[in-house]
């Protein structure tokens, strides 16, 4: 078999070794169906025990209160950007967007297809380094929801902590840093995340809504946008992702009985983030880091070199080393180590030890 590399990709990304194990095991065969998961119903018996375990995972280890609804979705995180303005918008049509990154301008630009959405605070003329802080944000009074990015995949840019949007619903795209950390639930009305970073295979993405949410949409959506109708159907109104569900099921059960839970998770996290950025701290002049300090994300380490030519070198030499996929987005150039959940504390340390060699022969 090829030997597996340290994959730093920024999704779909690296998945926990014993998670794959599983799955090729039981890739020919469920026991039960004899079946493979792909190969049975999604209205079976075995295939509502799977879609429950990782439900009731997904509720235990962020303690999601009884009051929320958590659903399995088609249309990646890009759907949602649609989903959320056709739903939760009301008559006003008001809602406030942070932006701290691409991610969050992508969604913008959806919403603004229903109304006009007010930027509340635009990070962009700062180049996308840092999150704001309470004070900078100009909120609407009475607005629908108030929509951010807790972690931006591309620039690397993460909030410590939720933005205070008092009364207004938060809604947060938490597509990739889902499950890195414990969160209280209760002060978001709505969280999603595509699957295909922190929790499994790409094709299914995870929403959680609180309940009185869900009764704003209109009956004259298409239904299948109508996060109603996935409320009320338990995600099974049509045919479900099966093998992404069960991936999701998997992954989310080595949370819970290989890691020991999401406060374990994120101990572990930051002290992988920290190997890498006490790097960037180390060699100022040689490596960049993009973030502010205070934003750095846990979860995409985004740098630059003094020159492409020698970004490339980097990205070349890496490869000989067996860490793999550290190019930045197309978009921004520079480089981009993802160390998502399932990123091993060695592969974070053979990164750290390349960046060191290569910054000595080439600084
Ligand atoms: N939000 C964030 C933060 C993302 O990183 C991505 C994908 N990289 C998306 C949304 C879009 O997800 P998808 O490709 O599943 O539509």
């Amino acid at each position: 078999m090829t030997q597996r590399a340290y994959n730093f990709a920024a999704g779909p990304a690296a998945l926990p070794e014993p998670v794959l194990a599983q799955a090729q095991q039981e890739m020919m065969a469920l026991p039960g169906p004899r079946a493979s998961v792909m190969e049975i119903s999604h209205r079976s018996s075995t295939f509502k025990e799977i879609i429950g375990a990782a439900e009731a995972n997904i509720r235990n280890l962020l303690s999601v209160p009884d009051n929320y609804s958590v659903l399995f979705l088609q249309g990646g995180g890009r759907l949602q950007f649609s989903m959320i303005p056709m739903n939760l918008l009301t008559e006003q049509a008001k809602a406030d967007y942070v932006l701290t990154g691409s991610w969050g301008k992508h969604a913008l630009k959806e919403a603004n297809k229903h109304g006009e959405m007010n930027v509340a605070f635009n990070g962009s003329d700062e180049g996308f380094t840092r999150t704001p802080e309470t004070a900078d944000l100009s909120l609407t009074t009475g607005a629908d929801y108030l929509y951010y990015v807790c972690n931006e995949t591309i620039e690397g840019v993460q909030f410590p902590s939720e933005p205070d949007g008092g009364s207004v619903p938060l809604v947060c795209d938490a597509s990739s840093d889902f499950m890195h950390k414990p969160l209280d639930i209760s002060k978001y009305g709505l969280i999603y995340a595509c699957a295909q970073k922190n929790i499994g295979p790409a094709g299914v993405t995870v929403t959680i809504i609180r309940n009185d949410l869900l009764d704003r949409a209109s009956d004259e959506l298409p239904i299948y946008l109508n996060y109603k109708a996935h409320a009320d159907a338990g995600s099974l109104m049509n045919t479900a992702p099966t093998f992404a569900i069960y991936i999701v099921r998997l992954v989310t059960d080595w949370l819970v009985n290989d890691v020991g839970g999401l406060d374990k998770m994120y101990a572990i996290n930051q002290a992988k983030a920290k190997t890498l950025y006490d790097v960037i701290d180390q060699y100022p002049d040689f490596y960049q880091g993009h973030a502010k300090p205070e934003s750095r994300s846990l979860m995409n380490v985004t740098f630059r070199l003094p020159s492409d030519e020698l970004t490339k070198k980097f990205l070349a030499a890496s490869e000989e080393k067996n860490l793999t996929a550290l190019g930045g987005h197309r978009s921004v150039g520079g480089i981009r180590a993802s160390i998502y959940n399932a990123m091993p504390v060695a592969g974070v340390e053979a990164l750290r030890d390349f960046m060191i060699d290569f910054c000595k022969q080439n600084g």
